[in-house]
C-alpha cells in the first residue's frame, strides 16, 4: 500500500505556525476507526478486551479515546499504573504485565485492583510477601522456549527472551496459586513482535487454548481469560499489505470453537495488549529540514533527532518519509536524513531515495505513533517535543507541551546550580 500522510501540507503549516517543529501529530479519526474495528473483530467473544499497551504511547488524551471503545490499559511500571489510575481506568480495566518487578509496583497494582500477570515462578512468593496475600484473580506469563514459527518461517526466539515461565513452572505455579487461595486464572504469552501476518494471533491462540485445556486437567484451575498480549504489527515499508484485524479475529474465533468450546471452556474471555497496532500508523513525527550538507554523501539535517524517535538508531528500523508538497515528485535524490546528536547513528534514513529537499521543507515521518515519542530520551541535553492531536473536524489540540530547559534541569532544583542557570 502506498503511504500517504493523514494530513495536508497546508494544515501542517497552520499547526507549525502555532507549535514549532519538531512535534508529534496524531490522527484522531484513524485511531477511532481502528479501535472500533478491533472491538468489532472480537465481538464474538463477550468478555473480550483490548488492554492498550501504555508504554507504546502514554498520552492521557489518546488513552481516553481508546477508553471510549472499552479498552483497558496494559501497564508495566509504577508511573504507567499511576497514569492509568488517574484517568479512571479502574480494577480489572488495568492489566499489570511487568517483569523484574519492584515491590512498590506490585503494591500499587494491588491497591488499585489491577489484574496482576506474573513473569516468574519466584514472583508468586515475592508478591505474597509484598502485598500480604494472593489476589483472587491472577495470571501467569508463559514462555515455551525454542523458536516461534509460522509455517516454515521463524518469527521470533522465545528461548532467548527473558520473559515468562516454562511449562513445568506454569503447572507448579497454578497449583501453588490455587493452594494460596487464588480463584480465577489467566494466562499470557507474547511470542513474536511486529508480526505482519494474519496468522500470528490464531497460531498463538491455538497453542494457548490447548495449553489451558491441559493445565485445567492437571490443576483444576478455573480460567477466566487468555491474554494474547501484543505483537500484532504494521507494515512500516510501503507496498506491503497491512494486517486485517477482522481476519485475525475470525482466525482466533475458529480455533476457540475448535479447542475451547468442545472442552467446555467456551466462557473464557480473550484479552489483547496491542500497542503498535492500535497507534503506530496514526502518529507521525513532523520535522523541518534545516541544513543541507554535501561531503562524501548527501545529508539533510532536520530539527528532530533520535531523542524524538529512537527506532531507526536503535533497531535500524525503517520509517517512511514524505516530503510535504512533493508527494508526487520523482525520488531522484539519495539522502541520509540526520538529526543533531553527536552520534553517527542519529539518522532517520540512510541512502533513501527522496525528492529534492530544500531547507524549510516539512518532513512527515510515518508510523511513529507507537514506541515513538515514549522511547525518547534526553541525550545531548535534547528536549522532548510536543504532541498534538489532529481532530476529526480538522482542528488541532496540544496534548503534551514540548519540554523546556527548565524541565531538563528540574532534577537539579534542590541544588545551588539550578538558581544560576539563566532560563
Ligand atoms: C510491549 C508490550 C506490549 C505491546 O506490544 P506491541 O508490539 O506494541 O503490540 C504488550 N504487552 C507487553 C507485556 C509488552 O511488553
Amino acid at each position: 500500500m502506498d503511504k500517504r500522510p493523514f494530513v495536508s501540507k497546508s494544515k501542517l503549516e497552520e499547526i507549525k505556525a502555532k507549535y514549532p517543529t519538531p512535534f508529534y501529530l496524531y490522527d484522531e479519526k484513524g485511531i477511532r476507526e481502528n479501535a472500533e474495528a478491533v472491538k468489532e473483530a472480537f465481538s464474538w467473544n463477550p468478555g473480550f478486551r483490548e488492554y492498550f499497551a501504555v508504554k507504546a504511547t502514554p498520552n492521557p488524551f489518546l488513552m481516553k479515546i481508546l477508553g471510549e471503545y472499552d479498552c483497558g490499559c496494559d501497564c508495566s511500571s509504577l508511573t504507567e499504573l499511576m497514569l492509568s489510575d488517574a484517568l479512571g481506568f479502574a480494577g480489572e480495566k488495568i492489566m499489570f504485565s511487568s517483569n523484574d518487578t519492584p515491590a512498590e509496583d506490585f503494591v500499587l497494582a494491588d491497591k488499585i485492583g489491577a489484574i496482576i500477570n506474573l513473569d516468574d515462578f519466584t514472583h508468586i512468593e515475592f508478591l505474597e510477601k509484598t502485598i500480604g496475600h494472593i489476589p483472587e484473580t491472577i495470571s501467569l506469563r508463559y514462555n515455551p522456549g525454542g523458536v516461534f514459527e509460522l509455517g516454515n518461517a521463524i518469527m521470533d526466539n522465545p528461548g532467548d527472551s527473558k520473559y515468562g515461565l516454562t511449562y513445568d513452572q506454569l503447572i507448579d505455579g497454578y497449583k501453588l496459586l490455587k493452594e494460596k487461595g487464588a480463584k480465577y486464572f489467566g494466562i499470557h504469552a507474547f511470542l513474536a513482535s511486529n508480526t505482519v501476518t494474519n496468522e500470528y494471533y490464531p497460531t498463538l491462540a491455538k497453542q494457548l487454548f490447548e495449553l489451558v485445556v491441559d493445565i485445567k486437567e492437571k490443576t483444576g484451575c478455573e480460567f477466566k481469560f487468555i491474554n494474547l498480549s501484543g505483537g500484532v504489527g504494521i507494515p512500516y515499508e510501503p507496498g506491503k499489505e497491512p494486517n486485517d484485524i477482522k481476519v485475525i479475529g475470525e482466525g482466533v474465533r475458529k480455533v476457540y470453537e475448535e479447542v475451547l468450546v468442545p472442552a467446555g471452556l467456551g466462557d473464557i474471555a480473550i484479552y489483547t495488549e496491542m500497542g503498535r497496532f492500535m497507534m503506530a500508523p496514526y502518529g507521525a513525527l513532523v520535522t523541518t529540514a534545516i541544513h543541507e550538507k554535501h561531503t562524501y554523501k548527501e545529508y539533510i539535517g532536520v530539527d528532530a533527532c533520535a531523542v524524538n524517535l529512537m527506532r531507526p538508531a536503535m533497531y535500524g528500523a525503517y520509517h517512511h518519509i514524505t516530503v510535504m508538497g512533493k508527494e508526487d515528485a520523482p525520488c531522484d535524490h539519495t539522502y541520509d536524513v540526520t538529526g543533531s546528536l553527536c552520534e553517527n547513528n542519529d539518522k532517520f534514513a540512510i541512502d533513501r531515495q527522496l525528492p529534492k529537499i530544500d531547507n524549510g521543507d516539512i518532513l512527515f515521518i510515518h508510523d511513529a505513533g507507537a514506541h515513538g515519542f515514549s522511547m525518547g530520551y534526553n541525550y545531548n541535553g535534547k528536549l522532548k517535543s510536543a504532541e498534538i492531536l489532529l481532530k476529526e473536524d480538522g482542528s488541532f489540540e496540544l496534548i503534551r507541551r514540548a519540554e523546556t530547559p527548565k524541565d531538563y534541569f528540574a532534577t537539579f532544583d534542590c541544588f545551588d546550580v539550578f538558581n544560576k542557570i539563566k532560563f
